[in-house]
């Protein structure tokens, strides 16, 4: 691997906690894109989320080995843990995840790999890694979008992030059997993307798009309507005379998408089912640093800024707005004017 150079900067990659980032989340990105090839069926019913549930534990598990390998000492905070699967009811479960961790670590036992898991299970601290090893279940298990997510946070601010976006390619959507995008952002040296399998593939730069027609921005948005206002979501477009139609999916691929310059405003409103709703932070961390360092604006609904210090959610925020900056400040006039 080189230097990626240009115009915006550079990616130290002889900084040894940015190469396993980008390593982790490809190898992690890459198993659970086998793990939904393999077994996401199209006869699969709803209720069966079995095969995320394999690719969410398999992709804990080994990006928490190879940090444990590489970095004994660091800090995970990782949205699994491995309680239920070391239940006997559990146990074809964990059979299969063991079968796809094995495609890496060919020696791992079952209870290595539980254990692995439970080396997420740290607490957040002063420096600290987040993973969110399948973001997007509900896109994984409709073959549509979703990511695997890591962010390492130094007093409360993101450093290194990583999205693994399996159906990505340089910006856009793309179907199962494309290449797919490792997406990587560092403070102060840009984000940029990579073909997923291609390591040495080239590197480039992401920048946010140059809109500053509010009404001709293109919204992102959660493809689960549980997860945001939808009435509130309505009322902005039509306050900010938005007139092009919303692009919908999962996960913080949309934060790539965004990044990439293919839509500018994104809009994470309270869903009135969960008015106390707290982001967590592993769903935000990663695509936070992503927008920004694309050149994008990322902030909570009230323009505050997301407060990573607070534990394993965002307790001091309230929802989240990512723009491509020259929209932001408009998108808030309009959150306040619908009171959303
Ligand atoms: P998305 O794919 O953008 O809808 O985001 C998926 C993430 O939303 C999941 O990882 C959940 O942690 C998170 N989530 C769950 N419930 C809510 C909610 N009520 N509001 C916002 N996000 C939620
Ligand atoms: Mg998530």
């Amino acid at each position: 691997m080189g230097i990626a150079g240009g115009e915006m900067g550079m990616i130290d990659f002889n900084n040894s906690e940015i190469t396993y980032a980008i390593e982790a989340v490809r190898e992690a990105a890459l198993l659970a894109d086998k793990v939904q090839r393999d077994l996401v069926s199209e006869a699969l019913t709803k209720e069966d989320r079995s095969p995320v549930t394999v690719a969410d534990f398999a992709a804990q598990a080994v990006v928490a080995k190879r940090l444990a390998d590489i970095f004994p000492d660091a800090i995970l905070v990782g949205e699994e843990d491995s309680k239920a699967l070391r239940e006997e009811a559990e146990s074809a479960r964990l059979a299969q995840v063991a079968h796809f961790v094995q495609t890496i670590f060919d020696s791992a036992s079952q209870e290595d790999v539980c254990d692995w898991i439970d080396l997420g299970g740290q607490r957040p601290s002063k420096r600290f890694w987040t993973l969110d090893p399948v973001d997007g279940t509900k896109g994984f298990l409709r073959k549509e979008q979703y990511a695997v997510a890591l962010a390492l946070i130094e007093d409360g601010q993101v450093q290194i992030a990583a999205l693994g976006c399996p159906h990505i390619s340089k910006g856009r959507k793309v179907e199962i059997g494309g290449e797919g995008s490792l997406v990587l952002a560092v403070r102060d040296q840009g984000s940029w993307t990579q073909a997923l399998n291609k390591p040495e593939g080239k590197w480039t730069a992401l920048q946010v798009s140059a809109q500053e027609d509010r009404t001709r921005g293109r919204l992102l948005r959660s493809a689960e309507a549980a997860h945001t206002d939808l009435s509130a979501l309505d009322k902005i477009i039509q306050h900010l005379g938005i007139g092009t139609e919303a692009l919908r999916m999962d996960s913080q691929a949309k934060y790539s998408l965004l990044a990439a310059g293919e839509g500018e405003l994104l809009f994470r409103l309270i869903s009135p089912k969960s008015p106390d709703y707290k982001e967590k932070i592993w769903d935000q961390a990663a695509g936070s640093l992503v927008v920004e360092e694309a050149g994008g604006r990322i902030s909570d609904l009230d323009g505050l800024e997301l407060d990573f210090r607070q534990g394993r959610r965002l307790e001091n925020n309230r929802g989240v707005l990512a723009t491509n900056g020259l929209l932001h400040e408009e998108a808030l006039a309009a959150i306040r004017a619908v009171k959303a």
